[in-house]
C-alpha cells in the first residue's frame, strides 16, 4: 500500500507556513503500515497541480492532498482532482446546511463562493469537517484513490483523527500494529555501528533499524510492524538481541529521552552503591555530572578537585616522590587517587581522572591521553588508559562519559 502526500499551496512553496501538515499524514500513516515514498508541495496553480495530481496518481495506490479546501479562488483542489477524474462535483447536503446554520447564526451574509465549500466529487465519500465548514472528500478510483483534507491544522487533524483513520482502516484492510525501541551506544561512532551491523541492516525488512548520531552517542531505532502489539514486540525483542550480539559492549540503555549520567544514578541508586570522585583534568565535571540527576544524594556525599600536583598530595596525600617517579599522568597516580578517595569517603565505589586536557602536551603526553582509576570495594582497584581526539571540552566530556560507562559495566548484570 502506497500512498503520496500533496500539500497544495503557495504559502507553504514561499516559506510562509511550514509544512506541519504532510508531516503530520507521515506519521500516521506509517503507524498504520502505508508506505509514502512521495510528498509533494504544489502551489495553487491549476496547471501544475494537475501535472502533480497525473504523477502522483501514476506511482501509488492512494493520494492524499491537503489544502484547497476552502471558498476563495485560490482553492483549486477538489476542481483539479474533478478535473482529472472527468467527475462532476456536487453539492453535500448535511456540509451545506452547517454552512447556511453558520451563516444564520453569524449573521452574516453568505456568497455564492461559500457554497465550495459544501461541494465534493461525484461517485466519492464526503468526510465530515468536525472543525470547519469545508467537508472532505474519499474517491476511489480505478488504479489510484484520492482523499481530499483541508488546509487549516486543526480541521485536517480532527477530520484525520475522527474520520480518516478508520476509514482507511475498513478500505484497505489496514491491521498493523508499529512499535519501536531505542537502544543507545557510547564508546563507538554512527559508521562503526553500521559497519559492524552492516549484515543486518542490509537484510533488514521488518524491523527495520535506523542508526542517529548524537554529540557523543549513537542511538538506534529497531522498528516492527505486526497484527498485534505483542508480536510487534517479540519481533523487536529477537532483533534486539541480534544487535546487541554484535555491538552489545557500546549499549548502555534505552529511550529517546535517556542519557548515561541518568542510567548511571539509576542504577547506583537501585544497587545502594555509594560513589565518590577525585577530578584533576576533569575538575568537578564528573561530579557536577552526577549532580544533574535528582536523587543522587542517596548515593553521593562528595569527593575531591586535586587539580594541581600540591592538591593531590595536601588533599590525598600522594606522596610528592612518586608523582615524581610515575607521572601524574599514569596508571599509578590514577589507581593511588581512586584507592584514597574510597579511603577518605568511605564508599563503595570510588573513580578518578587524571591525563592531559590540552592543546599542550604534559609530561611528553599528548592531549587527550587520560587515565581513570576505579576503585570498587573488595575488588582489585584498576586503572585504564584513554585516548580523546578533540578540543579541551571535548576530552574533558569524554573522560566524563567514558568514567560512567565503564562503572555502568561494572554494575551492569
Ligand atoms: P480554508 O477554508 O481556511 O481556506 P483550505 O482547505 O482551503 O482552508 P488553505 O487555504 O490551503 O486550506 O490553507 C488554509 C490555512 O491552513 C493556511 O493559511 C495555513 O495556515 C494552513 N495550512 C494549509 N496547508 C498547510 C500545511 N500543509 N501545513 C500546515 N498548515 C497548513
Amino acid at each position: 500500500m502506497h500512498a503520496e502526500i500533496i500539500a497544495v499551496g503557495t504559502e507553504i512553496l514561499l516559506g510562509q507556513i511550514v509544512n506541519t501538515n504532510s508531516a503530520f499524514l507521515a506519521e500516521k500513516l506509517a503507524d498504520l503500515g502505508v508506505n509514502v515514498f512521495y510528498q509533494t508541495v504544489v502551489g495553487d496553480n491549476e496547471e501544475r497541480m494537475l501535472e502533480a495530481i497525473e504523477l502522483a496518481s501514476k506511482r501509488n495506490d492512494l493520494v492524499i492532498l491537503s489544502g484547497g479546501l476552502g471558498p476563495t479562488e485560490d482553492d483549486l483542489t477538489k476542481q483539479m482532482v474533478a478535473k482529472f477524474l472527468n467527475e462532476k462535483l456536487v453539492e453535500n447536503k448535511d456540509a451545506m446546511s452547517k454552512i447556511e446554520d453558520h451563516f444564520t447564526q453569524t449573521g452574516r451574509q453568505m456568497t455564492e463562493n461559500n457554497k465550495l465549500q459544501a461541494l465534493y466529487i461525484e461517485g466519492s465519500k464526503p468526510i465530515k469537517n468536525h472543525a470547519g465548514m469545508a467537508v472532505g472528500d474519499f474517491y476511489k478510483g480505478d488504479s489510484c484513490d484520492f482523499l481530499l483534507l483541508p488546509g487549516p491544522p486543526k480541521e485536517l487533524k480532527t477530520m484525520f483523527n475522527k474520520e480518516v483513520e478508520h476509514l482507511l482502516k475498513e478500505e484497505y484492510n489496514l491491521n498493523s500494529h508499529l512499535e519501536s525501541k531505542v537502544l543507545r551506544f557510547y564508546g563507538i561512532g554512527e559508521s562503526k555501528l553500521v559497519t559492524e551491523l552492516k549484515e543486518i541492516i542490509d537484510s533488514q525488512t521488518n524491523p527495520t533499524i535506523a542508526p542517529y548520531a548524537k554529540t557523543n552517542e549513537v542511538t538506534l531505532r529497531i522498528t516492527a510492524s505486526a497484527t498485534d502489539d505483542k508480536s510487534a514486540v517479540e519481533l523487536i525483542n529477537e532483533m534486539e538481541i541480534h544487535v546487541l550480539s554484535k555491538v552489545g559492549d557500546y549499549f548502555y540503555g534505552y529511550g529517546d529521552d535517556n542519557s548515561l549520567k541518568n542510567v548511571v544514578v539509576t542504577k547506583l541508586i537501585e544497587k545502594d552503591l555509594s560513589i565518590s570522585a577525585s577530578e584533576s583534568l576533569t575538575a568537578g565535571l564528573f561530579q557536577s555530572t552526577l549532580a544533574e540527576i535528582p536523587g543522587v544524594s542517596k548515593i553521593y556525599d562528595g569527593g575531591y578537585i586535586t587539580y594541581a600536583n600540591t592538591a593531590k598530595s595536601d588533599i590525598l596525600g600522594i606522596s610528592p616522590e612518586d608523582i615524581k617517579k610515575y607521572g601524574v599522568v599514569s596508571e599509578e597516580t590514577a589507581k593511588q587517587m581512586a584507592q584514597q578517595t574510597q579511603n577518605k569517603m568511605k564508599t563503595d565505589i570510588a573513580i578518578s581522572f587524571t591525563g592531559v586536557a590540552g592543546p599542550d602536551e604534559l609530561e611528553n603526553q599528548k592531549a587527550g591521553t587520560v587515565w581513570i582509576g576505579l576503585a570498587i570495594k573488595n575488588s582489585p582497584i584498576i586503572a585504564k588508559q584513554f585516548h580523546f581526539a578533540g578540543n579541551r571540552e571535548t576530552i574533558r566530556q569524554r573522560s566524563v562519559l567514558s568514567g560512567l560507562k565503564w562503572i555502568f559495566d561494572e554494575i551492569n548484570e
